[in-house]
């Protein structure tokens, strides 16, 4: 998925390794990065102060920022489109 087809204007980020959270407007982003990039090349791009990412290139634990809200919709397109089956 690109940041352009982002269904969110807003768009939160949080690590589970570092706790490292953010919020970001869609539109900025964009404007920053460019609305070809991709989300998860993004999310490494936002996570650039994490201590974590700096260890990745080391080769050990990696920082685990992602999208919840991208999580949660992915979950809820499931259960619409499990209960309009019949
Ligand atoms: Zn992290």
């Amino acid at each position: 998925m690109k940041l352009l087809d982002y269904p969110l204007q807003t768009i939160n980020v949080s690590c589970r390794k570092c706790d490292r959270r953010g919020r970001y407007a869609k539109a900025k982003l964009i404007e920053r990065y460019g609305a070809d990039i991709a989300l998860p090349d993004l999310r490494l791009l936002i996570a650039n102060g994490c201590s974590r990412i700096k260890v990745h290139q080391l080769g050990t634990d990696p920082c685990g920022v992602m999208y919840p809200d991208l999580l949660d919709l992915l979950d809820a397109s499931k259960d619409v489109k499990g209960s309009g089956d019949a």
